[in-house]
């Protein structure tokens, strides 16, 4: 029996995140949920979009999926999400981007994974002004934060048997941080002979992403590259209802898709809950539950190539809740 976190968060979260136990639970996979709220209704309720009690329930159980989360105003908060990450040292995010047959995108064949470092580079948030009329902000790139994500990055290629990983900087300009960052890549790639290793500057990566994205495998980055990059890459495997990602440190680990509450589908079972789905399956591969995972994307492949049972985004008119009834038959 496995222990985890569900947050179903807010908006249409509810409705995926619900949708995406109700597959999991098929499988046969025995998990003892515990449901916590956090975001709005935490925030009416508790005078805090993240109680004490959430943070606790993941700490303990080590693993959550989570739905999207609105970012409220006017709390100290910059966001849950960032929240998390901090509180739980979620030093990796993983964000799989795959074509699935029947989604409609520009390209035939994608299947790469992002790897972004969670905790440092400029998202550290340090700046100030300088005066009135500049701003001035620090990039921090560590040797550990460095080595641990890219050893993250080599590992996963092993487990999910990835034959090669890029490591994408702009080390000829910012020679000292993404330089360190490089180095750093360059010498735990030694490590893994078996994997083939190449760099590239971040804006020909962007370039070679757009022109020809089959040739990639695994792609490790400092933490903004990664914000940019993986949401480019989103956009090339048919957006936003179809991308999964998780939120992986050396405690624990929350999933979650990568969109957000879109408040205006909210409550309308429209949404379509594939992210939700997906991020589960990662849930499971990471929780060792290596065949359900697959059951359920073999599944969730065969409803979305058949097209007849598919959410508004994909062309069809199937609810949120009879789409993964759709899944669960596949199973
Ligand atoms: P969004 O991802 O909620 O919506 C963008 C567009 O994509 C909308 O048109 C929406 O209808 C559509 N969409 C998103 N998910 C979909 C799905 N599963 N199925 C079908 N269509 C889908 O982005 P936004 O509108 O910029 O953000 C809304 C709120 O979500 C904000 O408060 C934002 O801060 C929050 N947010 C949270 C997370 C998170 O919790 N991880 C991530 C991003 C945004």
């Amino acid at each position: 029996m496995h222990k985890v976190t569900l947050i179903p968060g807010d908006g249409i979260g509810p409705e995926v995140a619900y949708a995406a136990k109700k597959v999991i639970d098929a499988t046969g996979v025995k998990i003892d949920w515990d449901i916590v709220e956090a975001g709005e209704g935490a925030m009416k309720k508790y005078g805090t979009p993240l109680p004490q009690a959430v943070l606790d329930s993941i700490k303990k159980n080590k693993v959550a999926l989570k739905g999207p989360i609105t970012t409220p105003v006017g709390t100290g908060f910059r966001s849950v999400n960032v929240a998390l990450r901090k509180e739980l040292n979620l030093y990796a995010n993983l964000r799989p981007c795959k074509i699935y047959e029947g989604v409609k995108t520009r390209y035939d064949q994608v299947d790469l994974v992002v790897v972004r470092e969670n905790t440092e580079d400029l998202y550290a948030g340090i700046e100030h002004m300088v005066g009135e009329d500049a701003a001035e902000s620090i990039k921090i790139i560590t040797r550990k934060g460095s080595e641990r994500i890219v050893r993250f990055a080599f590992e996963y290629a092993i487990k999910e048997g990835r034959k090669k990983v890029t490591a994408v900087h702009k080390a000829n300009i910012m020679k000292c941080t993404d330089g360190l960052f490089l180095d750093t890549a360059r010498k735990v790639a030694a490590e893994y002979p078996q994997i083939e290793f190449e760099d590239m500057i971040v804006d020909a990566m962007c370039m070679k992403l757009v022109q020809t994205p089959e040739n990639y495998d695994v792609l490790v980055l400092p933490n903004l590259y990664g914000d940019i990059v993986s949401d480019l890459c989103a956009g090339l495997v048919g957006g936003l209802g179809l991308a999964p990602g998780a939120n992986i440190g050396e405690e624990g680990a929350v999933f979650e898709p990568i969109h957000g509450s879109a408040p205006r589908r909210a409550g309308q079972n429209l949404a379509n809950p594939t992210a939700t789905i997906l991020s589960g399956v990662l849930m499971l591969k990471y929780l060792g539950e290596q065949e359900a995972a697959e059951r359920i994307e073999r599944a969730v492949a065969k409803v979305i190539k058949e097209g007849k049972k598919v959410t508004y985004d994909l062309g069809g008119s199937t609810g949120t809740s009879e789409y993964a009834d759709a899944v669960i038959a596949e199973l």
